[in-house]
């Protein structure tokens, strides 16, 4: 077994890994930008180096820097989390030149998922459904308006180095398209250094499945089940959920051998997971295969009782997958909750700060992943996931009243939170009665009621703020309270007024 492994990565997904690394008696390795020195991850970790600045470019994808950490701190092998260089096939294969090993699979996969056309183009050659769509990339506009015409509008168009719901855009109308075009492309270059796009026919009210798949090394392969991913916000997942809802056990045999299908076409080893879209008649459709642990990974582990980070440091070791697909077992219902620090009343802007009181939720089948703490700045330079919220529950109706009550317990201060948002999805009777697709939060227009009723709260606490004081001021002696009065330059009947306005 490995005996110290380097983590290439920052927050939640650093502090999951290093726990599953100390529970198999691994060492440690943490990087980090000047910026993340205080990091909970930094200080969990057995040693830590500086990188560099916190432009990701100096710090977390700064291969050369990484790879000389490694070798010179003695790690044998590298897990890359999610994001930054986690599907990288320069990186995996700079790994593979110094014989330092990737977690996850190899450089050869690495490329063929990497780029999304080609893998819809091996996966659909391996028998398994694909959206309609682009065979090449997009040359020029008149062969994306053709493409357009014949694939009936709606269309999306997609990056082909793709990730993390950038480069994405829905067209409705043909007049559209080459703007939409151009800002995509802009997009895709800056975020991908690529910019290649492709096209899809886009599917009405759809809804987004993935299946977890492990593989070891011999060409073993089992799936564990679907999660449900539904819950999005311009194109990223918000909160997740596993068994979905709307799959029944036929259902998840089919996408789950249609998983395995996907991941041996391109030769896939250790952890990963196949996208699928699903549409309204519950036809599915293959979008793409993430090469990495993922966010939502902790549902899957808390149904399934496996734990997913380990499984993969034991199979990037040559380890057997010892699992049978017969040997897996579903049991009860799993949710996470992403919480973001973004405003989603102010267009889920970024809402970076220092973290004053905080309090986690606790309790039966209530797990928090998280690199915060009070005191702890979040430095606007990454990603807004602070925490995640996994809970479990025999069934979906406990899932939601548990998660209901660990969401009003969750305290973080000092900054904002998707928390509102998420107490309101759980409010919603569609989504208690299962009723989910892309469009769920816009549909039933949940940005606009929670703007409404924090406005209201607003008015409650500064009504219950008047009172407060003018309860208090009756409490003090009648000299005291005219004298506090002309201090402050308040009348009786200013108070009056003012409670009368509002
Ligand atoms: P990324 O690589 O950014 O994750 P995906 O191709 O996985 O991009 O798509 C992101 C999200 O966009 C999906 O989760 C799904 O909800 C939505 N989506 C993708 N393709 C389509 C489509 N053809 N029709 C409708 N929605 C789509
Ligand atoms: P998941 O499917 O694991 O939920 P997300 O799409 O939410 O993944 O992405 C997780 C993190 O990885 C986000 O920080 C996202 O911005 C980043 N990410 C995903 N794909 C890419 C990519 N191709 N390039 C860069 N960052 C990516
Ligand atoms: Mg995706």
């Amino acid at each position: 077994m490995f005996k110290k492994i380097l983590i290439a990565n920052r927050g939640e997904i650093a502090v999951r890994i290093i726990r599953a690394c100390r529970e198999l008696g691994i060492q440690t390795v943490a990087v980090y930008s000047s910026v993340d020195r205080a990091s909970l991850y930094v200080k969990l970790a057995h040693e830590a180096y500086l990188l560099g600045g916190p432009q990701p470019k100096e710090s977390y994808l700064n291969m050369e820097k990484i790879i000389e950490i490694a070798k010179s701190s003695g790690a044998q092998a590298i897990h890359p989390g999610y994001g930054f260089l986690a599907e990288n096939p320069r990186f995996v294969k700079l790994c593979e030149k110094n014989r330092i090993k990737f977690i996850g699979p190899d450089s050869l996969t690495m490329e063929m998922v990497g780029n999304k056309l080609l893998a819809r183009r091996i996966v659909e050659e391996a028998g398994v459904p694909v959206i309609p769509g682009s065979k090449e990339p997009i040359k020029n506009n008149k062969e994306a308006r053709d493409l357009a015409r014949r694939l009936g509008l709606p269309v999306i168009i997609k990056a082909v180095y793709g990730g993390g719901g950038r480069g994405l855009r829905r067209v409705n109308r043909l007049k559209e398209l080459s703007f939409l075009l151009k800002v995509a492309r802009l997009e895709a270059r800056v975020s991908f250094d690529d910019p290649s796009l492709y096209i899809e026919k886009y599917i009405r009210n759809p809804k987004h499945i993935e299946v977890q798949i492990l593989a070891d090394e011999r060409g073993r392969m089992v799936h564990l089940g679907e999660r449900d991913c539904t819950i999005q916000r311009r194109y990223q997942k918000l909160l997740e959920e596993t068994p979905s809802p709307v799959v029944d056990e036929g259902l998840r045999n089919k996408l789950g051998e249609a998983a395995i299908k996907a991941a041996r076409a391109v030769g896939y080893t250790n952890a990963g997971t196949v996208e699928f879209i699903l549409d309204e008649r519950k036809n599915f459709y293959f979008i793409e295969i993430n090469a990495r642990i993922q966010v939502e990974h902790s549902v899957t582990e808390r149904v399934t009782g496996i734990d997913l980070v380990k499984t993969q440091i034991r199979l990037a070791d040559g380890e057997k997958l010892h699992l049978k697909q017969k040997d897996v077992s579903i049991v009860g219902c799993a949710m996470e909750c992403r919480i973001n620090v973004e405003d989603p009343l102010n267009d889920f802007a970024p809402s970076p700060g220092t973290i004053g009181n905080l309090r986690f939720p606790g309790g039966l089948g209530v797990r928090v992943d998280s690199s915060i703490y009070s005191g702890y700045t979040i430095p606007l330079y990454y990603d807004t996931l602070i925490a995640k919220l996994t809970v479990w529950g025999k069934d979906r109706k406990e899932v939601i009243g548990r998660m209901g009550a660990a969401l009003n317990e969750f305290i973080i201060e000092g900054v904002k939170t998707t928390i509102p948002l998420h107490k309101a999805i759980l409010c919603e009777k569609d989504f208690q009665r299962g009723r989910i697709s892309l469009s769920f939060i816009e549909r039933h227009k949940l940005l606009k009621r929670l703007k409404a009723s924090s406005q209201t709260s607003e008015k409650i606490a500064v009504i219950t703020g008047c009172l407060l004081a003018y309860q208090e001021r009756k409490k003090t002696p009648l000299k005291k309270k005219r004298e506090n009065l002309w201090k402050r330059g308040f009348t009786e009947s200013k108070w009056q007024t003012r409670l009368r306005k509002i």
